[in-house]
C-alpha cells in the first residue's frame, strides 16, 4: 500500500490468493476458493478470468459472497481459467481501483496479477518509475509489479516477470495470468504461503490450483500436490507445469504468525497440520505457565486449539466460558479504538454457567494492542469468576511486521512498552503468561530457536527482521539507475 510517496508509515497488507487452470467454470471455482480464504481478507475481492481469447474481470468492495454469489456474475466471467484476491488492508484507502486482482493490456497480451504480502520497496520502486513516466493508477504496491512488467525490455512473459521480480524486495506470494499461462511465486525466502493442488476429472487434461492455504482446495476437491518452494516460480500451460528458480539461495523464513493466528486452523502449512500446531503450542504453555485453576477457557475462536492443548497437558477441564457470534466482522477490522472496543462485546459474550465462582485460565492466541484481552478479562470477571489468568499461545508481540501481517505501530503494541506482569495488571488479570520463543519452536517441531538461523520470520516477536525494512536505507538512486539501464 503507497499512500503518499514519502509515506513514512509502514503499508499492511494480508491477502489470500487463488489461481485455477484448465477447470470448467473457473470463475465459480475461483469464487469458492476465495470464499475458504475469506479469513485473510474482508475488505474486498475480484476475480480475473481468460477465456481463450479474452479478459474478463470483476472486483468489489466487500466479501466474497456479497460480490459473486450472482450468478450474472459468475456467468460474465467465461473460461477455464482465472485468478482471485482476497484484500485485508488497515490503512490507505478502500477504493474499487485498490482491488485485486490487478490486470493491464501489454504489448504481449493481458496480464493481471494478484498479490499477499508486502514490497519493502515498494515506495522507492514507485518513485522511481513515476520519475521514469509510469502512470500509477492506484495506490496499492503490486501496481509495481505491473510497470515493472511493462518496461521489462525481455520479450516472454515469464522473463519480464523474473526482470521485475529481481527488483523488488520483500515478502510476497503472486498468483498472475497471461494469455499463455498461470504462475505462482513466493519470495526467495518463502514468508508468505503459495501451495499447488490438482483437479482431477477435468475432461481436457490436468487442471491445476494456486491457494494461499490447503483449505482452498478441499472446498474444491482438488488435491493438495506440494508447497510451491521459497524463491520458487510455477508455471503452468499448455505444457504442464514448470519450475523456475530464478534467485540464489536464501534461508527459509516461513512466517510463523501464519501458525499463530493467520491461517485457517484446517489447513496444512509446510506439512504441519495448523490445528494441530496450535494445540501443540498449547501444551507447551501448559508445561511452562500452569496454574491451580478449575476451568480452560478459550477466546474463541482464535484460541480453541490452543486451550485444547493446555487443557489436555494440565489436566484441568475445557469449557467454552466464551460464546462467539459469528455474525459480526474480526474486531480488527474496525478503524477506530473506540469501535474496536464495542466489536469485542458483540462479539464475545460470558457463559456465566461456566464462569461462576471459578478460577479460570482464559487462552488466546496473542495481545497486540490488549484492547480484546482487557474487555474479555472484564467480562470473564462480570460473570463471576474468581480469578482469571490469561495464557498466549505466542510469545509477546513486541515489534511491527513490514511483511504482511497487519500489525499497528510498535508504540501501539502493549509488549513493547510492558513487561508481562505489568501487562497483566494493565487487562486486569490474576497473573499472565506467553509461551516461550523456544517453546513455540519445540511445538513446531524443531529444537528451539537458533538465533544464526532461526527457521521462522518470527520479526514481531524477536524484532529479527529477515528482510530489509521499508525505511532501511533509501537508495532511491541507484534504484534509478537501475530502471534507467537497458534491461
Ligand atoms: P488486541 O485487542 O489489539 O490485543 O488484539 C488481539 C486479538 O486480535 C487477539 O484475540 C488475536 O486473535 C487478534 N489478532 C492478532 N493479530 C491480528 C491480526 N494481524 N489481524 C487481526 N486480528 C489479529
Amino acid at each position: 500500500m503507497i499512500r503518499a510517496i514519502d509515506d513514512a508509515d509502514h503499508p499492511h497488507e494480508e491477502c489470500g490468493v487463488f489461481g485455477v487452470w484448465n477447470v470448467p467454470d473457473a470463475a465459480a471455482v475461483t469464487a469458492l476458493g476465495l470464499h475458504a480464504l475469506q479469513h485473510r481478507g474482508q475488505e474486498a475481492t475480484g476475480i480475473v478470468t481468460y477465456d481463450g481469447a479474452r479478459f474478463h474481470s470483476h472486483r468489489g468492495l466487500g466479501l466474497v459472497g456479497d460480490n459473486f454469489s450472482n450468478a450474472r456474475v459468475i456467468a460474465s466471467l467465461p473460461g477455464r481459467i482465472g485468478i482471485g484476491h482476497n484484500r485485508y488492508a488497515t490503512t490507505g484507502e478502500t477504493i474499487l481501483r485498490n482491488v485485486q486482482p490487478l490486470y493491464a493490456d501489454f504489448e504481449f497480451g493481458g496480464f493481471a496479477v494478484a498479490h499477499n504480502g508486502n514490497l519493502t520497496n515498494a515506495h522507492l520502486l514507485h518513485r522511481a518509475l513515476v520519475r521514469r513516466g509510469c502512470l500509477f493508477q492506484s495506490t496499492t504496491d503490486s501496481e509495481v509489479f505491473v510497470h515493472l512488467i511493462a518496461i521489462s525490455l525481455y520479450s516472454t512473459v515469464v522473463d519480464r516477470l523474473i526482470d521485475a521480480l529481481k527488483q523488488v524486495v520483500g515478502a510476497y506470494s503472486l498468483v498472475a495470468l497471461s494469455n499463455e499461462a498461470l504462475m505462482g511465486v513466493r519470495d526467495p525466502m518463502g514468508v508468505r504461503p503459495l501451495i499447488l493442488g490438482r483437479i482431477t476429472g477435468a475432461e481436457t487434461g490436468a487442471g491445476w490450483v494456486l491457494a494461499s492455504e490447503t483449505c482452498a482446495l478441499d472446498i474444491v476437491g482438488a488435491e493438495f500436490v506440494r508447497d510451491v518452494e521459497p524463491g520458487e516460480i510455477v508455471v503452468i500451460d499448455a505444457q504442464g507445469v514448470r519450475s523456475i528458480k530464478p534467485f540464489s539461495r536464501a534461508p527459509e523464513r516461513f512466517c510463523v504468525f501464519e501458525y499463530i493466528y493467520f491461517a485457517r486452523p484446517d489447513s496444512i502449512m509446510e506439512g504441519t497440520p495448523v490445528y494441530t500446531a496450535r494445540k501443540r503450542i498449547g501444551a507447551e504453555l501448559a508445561r511452562e505457565s500452569s496454574v491451580p485453576a478449575d476451568v480452560v477457557v478459550p477466546v474463541p475462536d482464535s484460541g480453541v486449539p490452543a486451550a485444547m492443548g493446555f487443557a489436555a497437558e494440565s489436566g484441568i477441564p475445557f469449557e467454552l466460558g466464551i460464546i462467539r457470534n459469528h455474525y459480526v466482522g474480526r474486531t480488527f477490522i474496525e478503524p477506530t479504538d473506540h469501535i474496536r472496543n464495542l466489536g469485542v462485546k458483540l462479539k464475545h459474550s460470558a457463559n456465566r454457567a461456566m464462569l461462576a465462582g471459578q478460577r479460570v485460565v482464559l487462552v488466546d492466541d496473542s495481545i497486540v494492542r490488549g484492547t480484546t484481552s482487557r474487555k474479555i478479562v472484564e467480562m470473564v470477571r462480570a460473570a463471576g469468576a474468581r480469578e482469571v489468568h490469561m495464557r498466549i499461545s505466542s510469545p509477546p508481540t513486541t515489534h511491527s511486521c513490514f511483511y504482511g501481517i497487519d500489525t499497528p505501530e510498535r508504540s501501539k503494541l502493549l509488549a513493547a512498552r510492558f513487561t508481562p506482569d505489568e501487562m497483566a495488571g494493565q487487562i486486569g488479570a490474576d497473573s499472565l503468561a506467553f509461551v516461550s520463543i523456544d517453546g513455540m519452536y519445540r511445538a513446531l517441531g524443531k529444537p528451539g530457536r537458533t538465533a544464526a538461523e532461526p527457521r521462522y520470520c518470527d520479526a514481531c516477536f524477536t524484532g529479527d527482521y529477515p528482510i530489509p525494512r521499508p525505511d532501511e536505507g533509501d537508495n532511491t538512486d541507484r534504484q534509478l539507475s537501475l530502471l534507467a539501464e537497458d534491461r
